[in-house]
């Protein structure tokens, strides 16, 4: 989808002239690519609508204003990537864990979904950020539901309550929750069973486990290989045991993702995470606007800041240095070399990769071969250039007007293209990276420290 998306926009932007044929072909193929991957047609028509009738009022506007053609480029795209984004966001912001308070969550959604996968998943990451996080299994209904929930948490370490004998799904729930409560844990997750279809017994069920243990979040565990019917299952649960968030899960495979947008339209709910996999590290915070830039192109720097994160805590030494300089509000092209090389050498390429702004769009499809080449091509950057030139902040490599403002690259960034073997356009990306980076760190580091800002945004 991104690489369709991506494809139809940068076509979008070469063509030479704004006129009513390049915008309709560019909807066009956006509708199709929606389409494709499963989002209502409904929802995909009325995005078309929308974004013509909002570069209509735009263009009239600037044509008053006498405006030009790439400022008529920036309002189609600028259409684009808005109503994109209002696709996902339901305008309802979801519930956000706190320290200091015992918070219990409850998954709910139909078997094999991935309900218990994702409980495992959702306490690491909890535990990850500092919250005390255990997991209850209330699912008594599949055999072997207990010893397989039990299985994943002693494999992450994470504390779990369940039971062999009792039988009833709501006695055990409330006895977990209970038990945790006391022991002041920060996140509760309550794991529950699913059927095979959306049955009466299970929503009675979930509504007996809500009213037992209170939970201050329900998330609905949606399976993206269900495509379209993620909208009616969404809906089936939405009525009989209300709940506050989505996660998706399976993302990973061939999925047609799109159809879980539509469950989002349809219950007004915020999906706040996307399971990619088998993992336990397989869980990527979800974001609308995040979402829309990485499937464009145009990266999500505040998600790369906070994987960065996730490094140093899995390896204190190699990162302190990095901390203390982004707490400084410090960040060199060198700094940026080693967060390239530390990314290269976690795995899991092509989901990083889609957080650099101006790495191509499409590459969760592409995989990991085109990750790690461009990767690479962004290393032999910085290995072309001289020890002065790694330390600064990058502005070293433009030519200034006499104001002071950056009008261009200069002899060094075309001595390090051609060192590099790579174009001058490659070196601008690779310094507008190091430059958001850069920023980034300023602004955290402005917040009293880069830790603690990282810790907020969770
Ligand atoms: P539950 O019945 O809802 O509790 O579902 P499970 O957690 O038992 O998951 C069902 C299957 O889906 C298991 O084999 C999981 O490993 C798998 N699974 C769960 N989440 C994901 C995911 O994000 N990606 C992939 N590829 N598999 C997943
Ligand atoms: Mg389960």
């Amino acid at each position: 989808l991104g690489a369709r998306l991506n494809g139809a926009l940068s076509q979008f932007s070469k063509a030479s002239s704004v006129d009513d044929a390049a915008i309709d072909a560019l909807l066009k193929e956006l509708c199709s690519a929606l389409l494709e991957s499963d989002v209502n047609v409904k929802l995909v028509s009325q995005l078309r609508a929308r974004v013509k009738a909002k570069v209509k009022k735009s263009l009239e506007d600037a044509e008053k204003a006498g405006g030009r053609e790439a400022n008529k480029k920036n309002v189609v795209q600028k259409a684009v990537y808005d109503e994109l984004v209002a696709l996902v966001d339901p305008g309802t912001e979801p519930y956000k864990p706190v320290k200091g308070k015992v918070n219990v969550i409850m998954a709910v959604g139909i078997q094999g979904a991935g309900k218990t996968t994702t409980c495992t998943k959702l306490a690491v990451h909890y535990q990850r950020r500092g919250l005390r996080s255990c997991l209850v299994c209330a699912d008594t209904f599949r055999a072997g539901a207990f010893d397989q929930l039990k299985q994943n948490a002693t494999k992450a370490k994470i504390p779990f309550y369940g039971s062999y004998t009792e039988t009833d799904p709501v006695a055990i729930a409330a006895l977990g929750v209970e038990k945790f409560r006391k022991e002041r844990f920060d996140v509760i997750i309550v794991d529950t069973s699913g059927r095979h279809k959306q049955e009466s017994e299970l929503f009675e069920e979930m509504v007996a486990i809500g009213a037992a243990v209170k939970p201050d979040m329900t998330v609905m565990v949606l399976d993206a290989s269900i495509g379209q019917a993620a909208e009616g299952q969404s809906r089936a649960f939405k009525d009989s045991s209300d709940f506050g968030a989505i996660i998706v899960t399976k993302l990973d495979g061939h999925a047609k993702g799109g159809g879980a947008i539509s469950a989002v339209a349809a219950t007004k709910t915020p999906i706040i995470f996307l399971g990619t996999g088998e993992h336990l590290n397989d869980l990527e915070k979800f974001a609308p606007q995040p979402f829309v830039s990485k499937l464009l192109g145009m990266g999500d720097i505040q998600g790369l800041m906070e994987h960065m994160q996730d490094m140093a805590m899995a390896n204190p030494d190699r990162q302190k240095d990095l901390a203390k300089k982004l707490e400084q509000g410090k960040f060199s092209i060198r700094d940026w070399r080693e967060q390239l090389s530390n990314i290269m050498s976690m795995g899991s390429l092509s989901k990083i990769a889609s957080m650099i702004p101006g790495m191509p769009a499409g590459m969760m499809e592409g995989g990991e071969d085109e990750a790690a080449g461009k990767l690479k091509r962004m290393i032999f950057i910085t290995d072309a250039m001289r020890q002065d030139e790694l330390d600064s902040d990058g502005l070293i490599f433009f030519s200034f007007d006499k104001e002071g403002n950056p009008v261009g690259l200069n002899r060094r960034a075309r001595r390090v293209a051609k060192g590099s073997g790579t174009s001058v356009r490659e070196v601008e990306e690779l310094l507008a990276q190091a430059r958001m980076m850069a920023g980034m760190a300023r602004q955290a580091g402005g917040q009293n420290g880069w830790m603690t800002a990282m810790n907020k945004m969770q």
